[in-house]
């Protein structure tokens, strides 16, 4: 039977053996400690679920699992807010801050997250938030079929229709005018 933890803070002294099952379920506030005062991301974690195993070998310590999230983020197109999810699998490694690393992860280094902790504890908080923030796309869409805003007068396409299309015809369309359907 694998002892479970809800909290954020682990001591790595007291990792068993059999490891440590980790389960986080919160919403709201707790990421803000992720980021410095006065840094305001253009997004915000609502809901996360995370689970994961936490292990030890001497003292580097290997926490492997599953993480969702929504993400409350404005849709790159329409601008709209919209509720993103996020789902993922991460493995991390930590080693204590002096400890030598090469020997030990020459082996898969590339796929590796490596850091270190300080001291006995391990704080999970910024490790949580940095893998929810990896799972959050470049472009984030409301949906794929988003339809954003019209370029000319911001107009929200998903929601109305606009006339600036009206009178300019763009080269695909010009190539369909000269074939002319003769009857
Ligand atoms: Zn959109
Ligand atoms: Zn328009």
């Amino acid at each position: 039977m694998i002892s479970t933890t809800t909290s954020l803070k682990i001591n790595v002294v007291t990792i068993p053996e059999e490891g440590l099952n980790f389960a986080f379920s919160e919403d709201g506030a707790w990421f803000k400690e992720c980021f410095k005062d006065g840094e305001i991301p253009d997004f915000f974690i609502g809901r996360a679920d995370v689970n994961c195993l936490i292990t030890k070998t001497s003292s580097t310590v290997f926490i492997r699992g599953k993480l969702s999230a929504i993400i409350d983020i404005n849709c790159s197109r329409c601008l709209e807010e919209t509720k993103l999810p996020v789902i993922a699998d991460f493995t991390y490694t930590l080693v204590p801050e002096k400890a030598q690393t090469k020997e030990d992860f020459e082996l898969k280094k590339e796929e590796l997250e490596i850091s270190h902790y300080h001291g006995d504890f391990i704080d999970l908080t910024p490790i949580i938030c940095e893998q929810i923030i990896l799972q959050i796309p470049i472009k984030a869409l409301c949906s794929q079929e988003c339809k954003g805003l019209c370029p000319q007068c911001g107009t929200n396409l998903n929601y109305s229709s606009c006339n600036c299309h009206l009178g300019c015809v763009d080269s695909r369309m010009a190539v369909l005018k000269n074939f002319k359907i003769t009857n």
